[in-house]
């Protein structure tokens, strides 16, 4: 047996330990943690809607009238009329066929793609894609093939290369650690010259990008002909929890027959489908939102090209700052910290070695008084 112990040492003088930090409120720019107020620039509440008071009483009415728990898996009786009617709105938000809710976005990505592929056929991810898609193609028994990140004539190589068995093309629309975009008209044409499927985990786009928040899609003016497997999650931008996938008619009955973790877990609580749909009718009503985190994100990059820190080429609510050193990013993250800002350092596994940054993500609960907050704290750094 291993000596754990003697391993999280090694983790701590490696500075690679985690910790939990005690939250108590709820999610906004400024929140209670560990029992003092800080200012927040770390959550995935892009729109400000996890603590919403439409999507709150949404949750407590579907309470009332649906109970807490589902009861069961939803091919058994946990499958409600409120499930029923998120996806259908989803789908039509999305102009998608069809839809299916998972219970997470991990789930969603383990489950669609371990329905599709198995042992003889092949997945080519991006490099920088989220560790559930890692994951999924592992789970899957495919063969894992990662290309450099965001390169298409990268994957067209590779694809090129590759004999029989089914092929699928996996990545996240908006990349969780960087928020550049992936090049989906590329990956589209690449997709459909190779007849390979394709994925798009669109976790950190869906609810921000495009004028009606429709996501990656809608920013490149795609649709489910180019992408032909679509993932949203709900716990990010839509404030609320859990994910769903959109496709065919006939992907989304395969993934009802054949996807584990859709089939062996029970269904999220009715009342949260219901709080879902009350955030995805703000989504779809009040744009303002997606404009104000425009104004804040070129705030924020106007002001810190000013300081000469090293912004990476996001359009996107995740901003990070490039350290590089991983000591030395979770020491500024520890400064801001001890000023009442919280932005984490992100450092080796999660980014590549070498490449430690603070992941700053905004809100469009953030006022420009926080943004001028936190460049002034970044500018006694340098
Ligand atoms: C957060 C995230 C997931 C996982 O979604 P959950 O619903 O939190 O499980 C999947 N993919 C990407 C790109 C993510 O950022």
């Amino acid at each position: 047996m291993k000596d754990l112990r003697h391993e999280l040492e090694q983790r701590k003088a490696q500075q690679l330990y985690r910790q939990r930090r005690i939250g108590d409120s709820p999610q906004g720019p400024e929140m209670r943690i560990d029992g003092e107020t800080v200012l927040s620039f770390c959550s995935n509440d892009y729109l400000g809607l996890a603590n919403h008071p439409e999507v709150v009483r949404a949750l407590q009415d579907g309470a009332q009238r649906w109970g807490v728990g589902s009861g069961a898996a939803h091919l058994v009786n946990g499958h409600s009329a409120a499930h029923h009617a998120l996806e259908e709105e989803l789908a039509e938000f999305v102009g998608y066929p069809r839809a299916l809710l998972f219970s997470t976005g991990y789930m969603a990505n383990l489950g669609a793609i371990g329905a599709l592929l198995g042992h003889g056929d092949r997945v080519y991810e991006d490099r920088y894609n989220h560790a559930s898609l890692l994951d999924a193609a592992r789970y899957s028994g495919a063969r894992l093939l990662r290309y450099t990140h965001g390169d298409s004539e990268d994957l067209r190589q590779r694809l090129d290369s590759q004999g029989d068995g089914e092929r699928l093309i996996a990545t996240d629309g908006v990349f969780s650690m960087d928020g550049d975009i992936a090049p989906l008209p590329e990956l589209a044409a690449i997709a459909r010259q190779t007849q390979s499927w394709l994925l798009v985990d669109d976790a950190h786009g869906f609810g921000v990008l495009g004028a009606q928040g429709r996501g990656s899609v809608e920013h490149f003016g795609l649709n489910a002909a180019d992408i032909p497997i679509l993932m949203g999650t709900l716990g990010k931008a839509f404030g609320t929890f859990g994910a769903f996938v959109v496709g065919s008619e006939a992907l989304i009955e395969t993934l009802i027959q054949q996807a584990r973790t859709y089939i062996y877990t029970t269904a999220t609580p009715p009342a949260l489908a219901e709080a879902t749909r009350a955030s995805l009718r703000l989504v779809r009503q009040e744009s303002w939102r997606r404009e104000k985190l425009q104004t804040l994100i070129a705030r924020f990059r106007s002001g810190a090209a000013q300081l000469g820190l090293r912004l990476m080429d996001s359009a996107t609510p995740i901003q990070p700052l490039l350290i590089g050193a991983t000591d030395m990013s979770v020491q500024l993250s520890e400064y801001l910290r001890a000023r009442g800002i919280l932005v984490p350092a992100m450092r080796p596994p999660t980014v590549p070695e070498g490449t430690a940054r603070l992941r700053i993500t905004f809100s469009a609960a953030h006022e420009e008084a926080h943004i001028d907050r936190l460049l002034d704290a970044l500018e006694a750094v340098q």
